[in-house]
């Protein structure tokens, strides 16, 4: 019986006291219960077992269940971000569960997809409209330039003529307003061209300085009628020559400077350029400088905006369309610079802007300035005028010369006594209490042994003065820094005293009669509008040329077949057969490919009927209102090309004469 299940064996040893006095009957019972215990053993072990186990998966059950949750959060939260950007007026709520939130997803996904719909057809509409807005704004430009054009040229032959002082007055009115009118005109037409993104830009080497300067060509006559200054300095770093727009560059500039003298009172308008390299190429900073009305601080920031005016009464005082700013702006940004304002009531406005260009390799250049070493010269400027003063240290300090500046004569005799002998002078002409001819007199009478070279700055041309050949150089304001820089140059070098010799007359733009003799061309007029007609025919005979005329494309075939013309000048909107449609029949003829010379004559400035004519076979392209001397350029031009590609032999049958 000792290999009864232990528990057992201690309960019959606690009960019988020893395992052999169990009685002999009970032992076979003994065993079975031993059996019993045994197998109650192995149940409690497997069951502890499966137990154990089923407890460490629960744990890792339980484990991925809170991975899982976490996940689940996370994906609810950036879930109500999502609708809540989808539909910010009513955010999905903290307590929603996922599958609602994915439903109102779905919607506003949906709804968003409608509304992206919506907008796009919205914005292809605005788009098509703004394209409708700008062709009908070239199309009204095109209808005002065209009876302007017969303004603007018959007031000019008008003011050709012999007329009387009230007559000349009242021609020169209608000749100012026109130009106005002009302005306006082409204000309006370059806004619609950026606006409608139609402006294409030019990348061309141009003489930098030349491009600035010719800025104050345009404005030296309005200044010297309003007795206000102007001029510009260049820094030492600025180049020669710099790939841009020059075209829209000019536009800036005039615009800007324009404005300048619009409104100043009394002083003037600065222009400071500088330049700097940079890896991506040369940034030119530009500062227009004016002392005049100022601008309100609450103004400042509308400025660049399309039509806005500072004084919006009706009873304005100076004109403009509230164009000019916003067009100036978005052209800096085209040519890859910005622009900003600063001004103060009463004290005058400064408007900076930066453009990036390219250098263009000197080398290429035809002809740049001599460089001559003006560096650490001694020169004394005389000018009452704190802008001129301002402009002449400038671009004095640029040569690297130290000038000692005073604004008057007094002053201009204690710097004289006081300092080592000057090497130059500069005197401006206009100066209250003695003109500075009047003190190169009086510093000559003092110092008649020590009398420097002297340059006169006057709006009085070559008018004679008092001090005669004691000035070396009378220089015509406003003075450009090319043409001071020469002078001082050629000044300084000869160090004696010479008169300069007046420049010679320039001949009246277009009124050259020995032209057609130089450039021999028979030509055609195809152009419907009789007073356009008349305006050209007058401008061609004043240069030698008897052109033939006609009044349509149909009109101008058979001319052409009639007689031999070497160019014609084709108006390109006209009744019946328009200009387009007339060249490209002739360019369909027989020797007709290039033969004539077609000139467009249009009062449509955009480039697409620019484009359109060039495709249409026409080798050149004129603006209305006709300007003389881009005529005589494009005679000029099409004179060299006959000269260099002569026409063939003509079919017989048709007549060919000069
Ligand atoms: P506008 O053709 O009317 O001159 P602009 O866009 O050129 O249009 O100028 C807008 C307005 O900004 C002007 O009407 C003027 O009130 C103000 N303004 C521009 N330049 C100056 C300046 N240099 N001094 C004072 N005010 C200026």
């Amino acid at each position: 019986m000792s290999n009864l299940h232990p528990l057992l064996l201690r309960q019959l040893r606690r009960t019988f006291g020893s395992v052999d006095a169990i009685p002999p009957g009970l032992e076979a019972l003994f065993t079975k219960v031993s059996d019993t215990y045994q197998q109650f053993d192995q149940d409690r072990r497997l069951t502890e077992h499966v137990l154990d186990v089923s407890s460490r998966e629960l744990t890792t059950v339980n484990a991925t269940l809170q991975a899982q949750n976490y996940r689940n959060e996370a994906l609810l939260s950036r879930l109500r971000q999502t609708v809540s950007l989808l539909h910010p007026e009513q955010p999905a709520a903290p307590g929603q569960d996922l599958l609602n939130i994915a439903g109102d997803i779905e919607r506003l996904v949906a709804g968003r997809q409608a509304t992206e719909d919506a907008l796009r057809i919205a914005k292809e509409a605005a788009d098509s409209a703004n394209r409708a807005k700008s062709d009908f704004l070239a199309n009204m430009s095109h209808e005002i330039r065209t009876p302007l054009n017969a303004v603007v040229g018959m007031t000019n032959l008008l003011l050709d003529t012999d007329l009387d002082p009230d007559q000349r007055e009242y021609a020169e009115i209608i000749r100012e307003n026109d130009e106005a009118l002009l302005e306006i005109i082409n204000d309006i037409l370059d806004f619609s061209k950026i606006e409608a993104g139609h402006l294409d830009l030019e990348a061309i080497p141009c003489n930098f300085s030349e491009v600035v300067e010719q800025v104050l060509d345009v404005f030296s006559e309005r200044a010297l009628k309003t007795g206000l200054d102007l001029g510009v300095a260049f820094s030492a770093d600025v180049p020669a020559c710099i790939v841009t727009d020059p075209t829209r560059l000019r536009q800036i500039l005039i615009n800007l400077v324009g404005n300048g003298l619009k409104f100043t009172r009394a002083g003037g308008v600065g222009i400071f350029v500088q330049a700097s390299r940079l890896a991506e190429g040369i940034r030119i900073d530009f500062s227009i400088e004016d002392t005049g009305i100022g601008i309100p601080p609450d103004r400042l920031n509308r400025l660049f905006k399309a039509f806005s005016q500072v004084d919006t009464s009706t009873t304005r005082k100076y004109g403009g369309t509230g164009l000019g700013l916003a067009i100036t702006g978005r052209l800096v940004e085209l040519l890859g610079g910005a622009i900003n304002v600063s001004s103060r009531e009463g004290v005058g406005t400064t408007f900076k802007f930066h453009i990036m260009t390219q250098a263009y390799d000197l080398a290429e250049l035809p002809s740049s300035a001599p460089l001559v070493d003006l560096a650490g010269r001694r020169i004394l400027v005389v000018d009452d005028s704190p802008i001129n003063l301002r402009i002449l240290e400038h671009q004095l300090g640029g040569w690297g010369i130290n000038a000692d500046l005073v604004s008057s004569p007094a002053d201009a005799f204690a710097a004289y006594s006081s300092n080592p002998p000057y090497d130059l002078l500069i005197l401006d002409y206009n100066m209250p209490g003695m003109n500075g001819a009047q003190l190169a007199c009086a510093l000559h009478h003092a110092h008649p042994n020590n009398f420097p070279p002297a340059i006169l700055l006057s709006s009085r041309g070559q008018q004679p003065d008092e001090a005669g050949a004691l000035i070396t150089r009378r220089l015509p304001k406003p003075v450009k820094p090319t043409e001071l820089r020469s002078v001082l140059v050629s000044a300084l070098k000869a160090g004696s005293l010479r008169v300069g010799k007046p420049p010679a007359p320039s001949q009246s733009m277009g009124n050259d009669p020995g032209f057609a003799l130089r450039h021999p061309l028979r030509i055609l007029i195809a152009e419907d509008v009789a007073a356009n007609r008349k305006v050209i025919k007058l401008y061609l005979s004043r240069l030698g040329y008897h052109p033939d005329a006609v009044e349509n494309g149909r009109q101008a075939l058979g001319a052409i077949a009639a007689e031999h013309y070497d160019v014609i000048l084709m108006d390109l909107q006209m009744p019946e057969l328009d200009g387009p449609g007339a060249t490209r029949m002739i360019r369909s003829q027989p020797g007709g490919l290039r033969h004539p010379y077609i000139i467009a004559l249009t009062a449509n400035v955009l480039n697409e009927h620019r484009a359109a004519a060039a495709a249409a076979g026409m080798q050149d392209y004129l603006t209305k209102p006709l300007r003389p001397e881009a005529l005589l350029a494009a005679l000029r031009s099409a004179h060299t090309w006959i000269v260099e590609n002569p026409r063939p032999e003509p079919p017989a049958g048709t007549t060919a004469q000069r």
